[in-house]
């Protein structure tokens, strides 16, 4: 039996007889307008596989990154020292543990917010130093291996303030100074506001000490800011110089160095379930591990006398930031 002929395509072949006919478009009106959406494809899901897509070569790139050989001063202020160590020694995290691409964007802001801030400061009226004249970031290297020679604690700071307004408000200002900067979330920033770095945020508090410490910079209170990643604001204290922070931060380095292995380092809590460990990258592996046959012995400082009495730095305050360590 024959097809029945579509009427458009019948009358089309009366006016123009043998013509080949491969498809008819209806008349606008009798149709939706031209969609060249994907049917099958929301916009969201899109988004998603462009994320994962940009996640998944952001971690990539990140675990080939060579790891640092030195215990870095902005990790000084870790509460356990063999979390500390399981860094130093390179120990790989527990599976799952490695940083998302998610994680490594907000640490980029901080990086590429660090520069703007400098900026700003600049512009303000300050002198700041971010750089030595061969492009190096200012630092410190301490402990170098017997065997290599390289430092085993170093830090590498975000700059130096020499000159800038004598005063700021009410507050005079004093020279020169070390400045730290930090891109913080709204929580984490407003908790500065509150209750200071020192209690919000110990670990960049220690950061800051083992700095002032290593470089010479404890004569004047170092300069802190954040900028709050939500809203642009940006806070600010002064830090002063803390010797028995400093010398507290400097023994924890001292103590992971020595160590054979982490595991001879004790564990900061009785159980595995303690709130510290929940965030640890090594819970697993820590926990799964025997336990330490004794305590770690508490090692010499690697600078000052005691933990309570004032550091000496390593040389004239003021000048060491000068110099710079594992460059
Ligand atoms: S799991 Fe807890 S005790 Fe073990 S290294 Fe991590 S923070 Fe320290």
């Amino acid at each position: 039996m024959q097809a029945k002929q579509d009427p458009v395509v019948a009358a089309v072949l009366e006016l123009f007889p043998g013509a080949y006919i491969t498809e008819i478009i209806p008349h606008a009106e009798e149709t939706a307008p031209m969609d060249f959406t994907p049917t099958n494809v929301s916009p969201t899901s899109f988004s998603d596989a462009f994320q994962a897509l940009l996640d998944e070569a952001h971690q990539i790139h990140n675990m080939e990154q060579e790891p640092r050989d030195y215990l870095g001063g902005s990790r000084l202020g870790v509460e356990c020292d063999r979390a500390l160590a399981y860094e130093y020694f390179q120990v790989a995290k527990d599976p799952d543990r490695n940083f998302k691409g998610k994680i490594l964007r907000i640490f980029d802001m901080g990086h590429d917010g660090e520069d703007r801030m400098a900026e700003y400061i600049r512009r303000a009226g300050f002198t700041l130093l971010t750089h030595r004249s061969d492009g190096q970031q200012f630092g410190f290297g301490v402990a170098p291996d017997p065997v290599t020679g390289k430092s085993r604690i170093a830090g590498h700071i975000d700059g130096i303030l020499t000159d800038g307004p004598e005063y700021v408000g009410c507050t005079k200002m004093t020279y020169p100074c070390l400045w730290e900067n930090k891109g913080l979330n709204d929580k984490g920033s407003k908790g500065c506001v509150k209750k200071g770095v020192k209690e919000e945020k110990p670990i960049y508090y220690a950061q800051m000490q083992i700095y002032m410490a290593y470089l010479g910079l404890g004569d004047n209170p170092g300069l802190f800011t954040a900028l709050n990643r939500n809203t642009g604001d940006i806070h600010s204290e002064l830090v002063p110089f803390d010797a028995q922070a400093a010398q507290q931060a400097s023994d924890r380095g001292v103590r992971v160095i020595r160590a054979d292995s982490p595991e001879d380092l004790p564990r900061i809590a009785r159980e595995s379930t303690d709130f510290r460990c929940k965030f640890c990258d090594y819970a697993a592996r820590c926990w799964g591990a025997a336990e330490p046959q004794a305590a770690a012995p508490v090692p010499a400082p690697l600078f000052g006398a005691q933990p309570a009495a004032p550091v000496t730095a390593p040389a004239a305050p003021g000048t060491n930031w000068l110099k710079n360590a594992n460059s």
